[in-house]
């Protein structure tokens, strides 16, 4: 059988060659022994060896290794040094972290602390960056003495500043933390990672003389109070397709998805909520992930369009719009070609104008359909006058299922 490496011999052999705090020492068998601090590991391996070496000494049999390895122990072999060698031992700083990790998980869960208050969250996560020389020595430590059971020394300060950090009163969460702090080592900054914040819901627009532009979306008065409101420093749109000028959005509204950066804020105002500015709203709603991965091409739009042809009646107007119905149709507009159905066309006669209801799929544009501007076929075309759209309101955009 293989005989079974023995801890203590391992800590030995290190130490003959290496200075290691006992906090470095214990996270290199940081998998033995439950419900012990690396600390306390490094501790007990030190005085396995060093009581050891005195038994051995007290037989007048001292290891050549005692000078070395009870030197590169640190305080904890001072006394029994002076005793066996007449002298005090030589001071070495930690070959791992050079003594700086003590003195960083004391003075950083603090920082932590106040940066998360200063975010106004109460859960946080730790994020841990490590100088990679630091690391790089730790690694090849481990490899030199084939050393399998130990940590890292990024999980131990993650680990330990989290629970220090805790201890403060915070909470930590893994899944949807308000803050995540990144603390780096050996510097000991510890810096709130900028978050996006996610905010779902329906918009809806009763002014015709404003729209949302999915290009410049800060430009408009309603992005304006959702930065003010969450403290974000950009704000982004999914699932706007466009929001057109002239055309109010209104009963089912467009769902849509804000997206805002480097925001204070920690979550979504509640489901129900409406946040209002100069004629546009946008109602809260559920789960702002699957709302911003929805599949934009499966969209219907639903519209109401009041409409007029110069020289046709309206009977006439209402028999040709109605025509379009299961129809599709090539746009070019924009400089761009896009295809789609009309879904619907069901039109009502009101005076010398016909109102429709026409739903088509969310990439053609409504305009262009009635007035034949780059759209085949198109109500102008069927009728072979010119039709307009006098008023056109977006009833909403909804999903084929
Ligand atoms: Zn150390």
């Amino acid at each position: 059988m293989e005989r079974v490496a023995d801890p203590v011999e391992q800590a030995t052999a290190v130490l003959s060659k290496y200075p290691l705090c006992d906090r470095c020492l214990g996270r290199l068998f940081a998998g033995l022994g439950r419900g012990l601090s690396n600390a306390e590991r490094g501790r007990a391996l030190k005085l396995s060896i060093l009581m050891r070496i005195h038994a051995a000494a007290l037989a007048g049999q001292a290891p050549g290794y005692a000078k070395e390895v009870l030197t590169n122990m640190g305080q904890t072999a001072e006394g029994l040094y002076e005793q066996l060698f007449g002298s005090r031992p030589e001071r070495r700083a930690c070959y791992i972290c050079n003594d700086k990790l003590d003195e960083f998980l004391e003075s950083t869960p603090e920082k932590v602390a106040r940066a998360v208050r200063e975010w106004g969250g109460t859960t946080f996560l730790v994020g841990a960056s490590v100088d990679p020389e630091v690391v790089q020595r730790e690694e090849k430590l481990k490899a030199e003495f084939k050393l399998a059971l130990g940590e890292s020394i990024k999980s131990e300060i993650k680990r330990e500043v989290g629970k220090r950090a805790q201890a403060l009163g915070l909470r930590v969460d893994f899944a949807r933390p308000d803050v995540v702090v990144l603390v780096r080592f050996p510097s000991g900054d510890a810096e709130p990672q900028p978050r996006r914040l996610m905010i779902s819901g329906v918009y809806r627009k009763l002014r015709r003389d404003l729209s949302l532009s999915p290009r410049e979306p800060s430009l408009n008065p309603l992005t304006s109070r959702l930065l003010e409101m969450t403290q974000s420093s950009r704000v982004g749109i999914k699932g706007l397709v466009r929001d057109e000028r002239g055309v109010r959005a209104l009963g089912l509204g467009i769902p849509v998805t804000f997206l805002l950066g480097g925001s204070r804020v920690r979550s979504a105002p509640p489901e129900g909520t409406v946040i209002e500015s100069e004629g546009a709203s946008l109602e809260v709603k559920g789960d702002a992930a699957a709302v911003a991965d929805e599949d934009l091409s499966r969209r219907v739009r639903v519209y109401r369009c009041v409409i007029y042809a110069e020289g046709a009646s309206p009977a006439e107007v209402k028999l040709a719009a109605e025509s379009l119905k299961g129809r599709e149709a090539r746009q070019k507009v924009m400089g761009r070609t896009v295809s789609g159905v009309v879904r619907e066309a069901a039109c009502n006669i009101v005076g010398d104008l016909v109102e429709c209801l026409i739903s088509l799929d969310e990439k053609l544009y409504v305009m262009e359909l009635v007035s034949g501007r780059g759209s085949e076929p198109s109500l102008s075309g069927l009728l072979g006058k010119e039709a307009t759209c006098v008023e056109a309101d977006l009833l909403g955009v909804i999903s084929l299922r």
